[in-house]
């Protein structure tokens, strides 16, 4: 998702002559949901300045069409009292963000990968080796069976969360496990979500259920609920009606009778802050440079931002004498994200672990803060414009 992105901002950055873009990837496109790891059966709450990001890069107009706008976020605390409104209305923007199934924005970046002048997109390919050379990077890439050797000057490694390349690199990565893991599912409710996203906040941790389009006259939502590791098990076992009798006692009456669950998948839950991002001729972005909870629905969002910045700053050198994967222009890049960065994860983490615990100063904490948000409209617009991604 954020490799694909990055090469498609470049690419619209840059022309053919004056870069060429190759793309690696490992798993081939699939319509199976689950077997792509970033195209998978998840749905992403795009903020609006991601989808300020894609109409800038000529993507939002493929996106749009199977978007869902947010224009309400509902937080709510179960079983206690203090929650909180954020609305596009009050906000005077026209949606707080979008929700896209992760395949659909998978079918479009491909899409644009495939027809992209400049950009060579090979696939199923895996990079097996990078090692430093004078020029940038050397780079080891098996494809149908053969071993392929080529140089770059600059290498965006963007493969994701587990990343061998980067151990074989050295490059070491701060991790501390949430103990808990995020079941999915697609679910479908007895009355329309009218735009409004939900965060609700329960003794294992959030649950968030996200506007979908309506499909066969179901109303649906996407589910992400985060329950501790040693639930998972019992509610992957758990027969559909028993979970959606659970679901109900935790989501409550808001869409009335929940009528099915789809397919679930579970991902567990960690931070995970890379300790270097940039080194000559190599920078990470995604999730291998920062995962997130997805509580706050930060982590594609922030690399998008991250992309963007990376591309501005690539374009501004590729018109000097500045070489594209030096130390100077990469560090540009680090400083222009830095604060950004740092915003993101500690509001990710801070509100992860304050709406996880059952401590009775942090539910303090979080009923005065809810009533705080829902009352002050200037911290209101604060948190909106996190949520928004501006
Ligand atoms: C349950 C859940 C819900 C989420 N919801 C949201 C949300 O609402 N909003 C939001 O902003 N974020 C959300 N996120 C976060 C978001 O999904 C991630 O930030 C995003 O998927 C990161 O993508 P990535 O491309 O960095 O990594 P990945 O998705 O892991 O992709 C890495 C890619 O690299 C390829 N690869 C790996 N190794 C190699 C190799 N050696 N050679 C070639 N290719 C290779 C893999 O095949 C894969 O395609 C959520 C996360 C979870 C777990």
């Amino acid at each position: 998702m954020v490799g694909a992105s990055f090469a498609c901002a470049l690419s619209h950055g840059l022309t053919a002559a004056d870069i060429s873009i190759l793309v690696v990837e490992s798993i081939a496109p699939s319509t199976s949901p689950g077997k792509s790891p970033s195209f998978d059966a998840r749905s992403t709450a795009l903020s609006l300045g991601s989808s300020q990001i894609y109409s800038r890069m000529g993507l939002w107009q493929h996106l749009q069409g199977v978007a869902t706008a947010i224009h309400e976020i509902q937080i709510s605390d179960k079983g206690r009292f203090g929650s909180a409104r954020i609305t596009s209305a009050e906000q005077q923007v026209e949606a707080l963000g979008y929700v896209i199934e992760n395949h659909e924005i998978g079918n479009c970046l491909n899409a644009v990968l495939d027809n992209s002048a400049g950009v060579q997109f090979f696939c199923p390919a895996a990079i097996t080796a990078i090692t430093p050379n004078t020029a940038g990077m050397s780079l080891q890439i098996d494809m149908a069976g053969k071993s392929h050797a080529l140089s770059a000057k600059l290498v965006v490694l963007a493969d994701g969360g587990n990343s061998p390349i980067c151990e074989k690199l050295g490059i070491s990565h701060r991790r501390e496990s949430y103990e808990q893991q995020a079941l999915i599912a697609n679910i479908a409710f007895e009355q329309p979500h009218k735009n409004i996203a939900f965060e609700r906040f329960t003794d294992s941790g959030p649950l968030a259920v996200l506007p979908l389009a309506d499909n066969n006259e179901r109303h649906r939502g996407a589910l992400v609920w985060t329950l501790r590791d040693n639930q998972v098990a019992e509610h992957l076992a758990a027969s559909e009606s028993e979970l959606r009798a659970r679901l109900q006692e935790r989501f409550g009456n808001r869409l009335g009778q929940i009528q099915h669950i789809g397919e679930r998948f579970c991902y567990p839950l960690s931070l995970s802050i890379a300790t270097e991002q940039a080194r000559p001729g190599l920078v990470l972005l995604g999730n291998v440079a920062h995962t997130l909870h997805p509580v706050a629905g930060q982590g594609l969002n922030l690399a998008l931002r991250d992309a963007q910045t990376l591309v501005q700053i690539l374009v501004e050198a590729n018109g000097t004498t500045a070489m594209l994967g030096s130390m100077p222009v990469l560090q540009r890049y680090l400083q222009a994200q830095q604060a950004d960065q740092d915003r993101a994860v500690n509001f990710t983490d801070y509100t992860t672990r304050l709406f996880s615990s059952n401590n009775s100063g942090k539910i303090l904490a979080r009923k005065f803060g809810l009533l705080a948000i829902d009352l002050v409209p200037s911290l209101r617009r604060e948190f909106a414009r996190q949520a928004m991604g501006i």
